[in-house]
């Protein structure tokens, strides 16, 4: 056990000080709380593998505050990586490009590729500009559980685990960033985010998507076994993984009107519009007294509050989340794939 700082956004050099010495700092990015180290210290990143419990086939994503930090990690970027880059960068995505020789086999998990990532939030970017380096950060949560959308979340599954964590406001978006692999010549989404399929086919117009999920796909939208390329698993090995998952157990359904008899410590994760909420709200109370609600007035409220509702339902001891089904377009793949592995 160590102890971990709490650091104030006023303080932001302290955390650069650590992450410069080698030690591991959590901060807010525009997605979820990443667990930042220094990219290019491969003991550093070793030991982020051992505070997430993560497994050491899964890579990590670089995060880069300018283009000049990118030749640390990647090679010449492909006409499509550029492209992508202008548009996208700083932002939500995550592009996976041909790596640089002397990169640790720890950060890419022994591929010859590299995922790098320009955040748009302005204090991770401070703090990247601060260390003067690329630092890796993924997702700062115990593997396999719900990203942490909050500091405070952050501490309940790693206080004690890591040196500090810079205590910003909760995250924005609240799912990860889209991640493309941009080195076969057309895109192709290993897993979707809050720069979704459409965004990309307007800029490039051949996509390939493919789900992360590895069971059977629910859902007319979702991708057919053509769509997935059948090395998939080697290229985005994250995917081969338990993710998301609460305490709880995740069940999906498609409207209100299915859920039945609930009983025991139940939740209800819906969506509805804004005007709808309250009467939805004193409709359910009134079928399922005690349920834990949660009712959202929009996909981007709906994937902001996924998994601090999760965290929620397991420090309340909730033993099932009952989560409403989306259409599986635009930011609702996100949603969607989270949804189906947290069930899966
Ligand atoms: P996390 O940082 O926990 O949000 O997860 C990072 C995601 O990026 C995982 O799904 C990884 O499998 C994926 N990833 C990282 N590096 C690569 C790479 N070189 N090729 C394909 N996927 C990658
Ligand atoms: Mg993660």
């Amino acid at each position: 056990m160590r102890t971990t700082q709490r650091i104030t956004i006023e303080q932001i050099q302290t955390a650069a000080d650590l992450l410069i010495d080698g030690k591991l700092v959590a901060f807010p990015t525009e997605t979820v709380y990443g667990l930042g180290a220094d990219a290019l210290n491969p003991q550093a990143v070793a030991k982020i593998f051992e505070a997430k419990g993560r497994p050491s086939d899964n890579p990590l994503i670089a995060h880069i505050a300018s283009l000049e930090q990118l030749k640390q990690l990647a090679r010449e970027a492909s006409p499509l990586a550029k492209i992508l880059m202008e548009r996208f960068w700083p932002g939500p995505l995550t592009l996976v490009m041909d790596k640089v020789a002397d990169l640790s086999d720890a950060l890419t998990a022994g591929l010859d590729t590299v995922a790098v990532r320009m955040p748009e939030d302005p204090i991770a970017l401070d703090l990247i500009r601060r260390v003067g380096r690329p630092i890796v950060a993924p997702s700062a949560n115990r593997s396999g559980r719900p990203s942490a959308t909050t500091w405070e979340s952050v501490l309940i599954d790693l206080d004690g685990r890591i040196d500090g964590v810079l205590c910003g406001p909760p995250t924005r978006i609240g799912l990860e960033s889209t991640v493309v692999d941009t080195t076969t010549g057309e895109p192709l989404i290993l897993r979707h985010g809050a720069i979704t399929q459409e965004m990309i086919e307007r800029v490039w117009s051949s996509c390939r998507s493919s789900s992360s999920h590895l069971g059977p796909i629910s859902g007319s939208n979702g991708p057919t076994p053509a769509e997935v390329p059948l090395d998939f698993g080697r290229r985005s090995p994250g995917t081969r993984h338990r993710h998301y998952q609460p305490k709880a157990r995740v069940v999906l359904f498609d409207s209100i009107d299915q859920l039945g008899k609930l009983s025991g410590a139940v939740a209800i994760l819906g969506i509805a519009p804004k005007g709808d909420i309250p009467a939805i709200e004193s409709d359910l109370s009134e079928k399922f007294p005690g349920a834990k609600l949660c009712v959202c007035g929009s996909l981007d409220d709906y994937a902001g509050r996924l998994f601090e509702f999760f965290r929620e339902c397991d420090s309340e001891n909730v033993a099932a989340i009952f989560c409403q089904r989306v259409e599986r377009s635009g930011l609702g793949r996100a949603v969607m794939d989270r949804l189906d592995r947290a069930s899966g």
